[in-house]
């Protein structure tokens, strides 16, 4: 039996944050504005398995008001995440994120990005998609005024 779920998200980019996508900190001036580290792909991955499950949002589970998340690394939110839904039964099939920036270039961190995924959720990383676009710098991503991401991912039941 399979499920599938997809997630979105967006966060605001500012200066004096560090810049997190996919579990890795990027080299760049801005940063991503958050109660958590604010890792926007994470988040919408995190969306898309609750969604496969139909168990709510993020923010059900882990809500911004909460002290416990404030500056969390996302990827203890995406082990927690995958505990439910190993709890529930299911595996990770596979996933695809794909993150909407207009800088900086992501190609060179996205094998460390499906590395960092995959240990995070105990799969083989040729189970896990990070792509990356730009909106030819037209909207908020276009702007860098935020960053997007979303997600899809596949379970199967154990
Ligand atoms: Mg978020």
């Amino acid at each position: 039996m399979y499920r599938i779920g997809q997630g979105y998200d967006v966060h605001r980019l500012v200066e004096g944050r560090e810049l997190w996508l996919c579990g890795i900190r990027l080299d760049f001036e801005l940063g991503l504005l958050g109660h958590s580290d604010a890792d926007v792909a994470i988040h919408a991955l995190c969306d898309a398995i609750l969604g496969a499950l139909a168990l709510g949002d993020i923010g059900t589970h882990f809500p911004d008001t909460d002290p416990r998340y404030k500056g969390i690394d996302s990827k203890k939110l995406l082990a927690n995440v995958c505990q439910l839904m190993r709890d529930k039964g299911y595996e990770l099939g596979n996933c695809d994120i794909t993150i909407c920036a207009e800088r900086p270039k992501m190609k060179p961190y996205i094998p460390s990005m499906r590395q960092t995924l995959a240990e995070v959720i105990n799969t083989p990383v040729d189970n896990i998609s990070v792509k990356a676009t730009t909106t030819e710098r037209l909207g908020f991503t276009g702007r860098m005024e935020g960053i997007s991401a979303s997600a899809v991912a596949l379970l199967h039941k154990i």
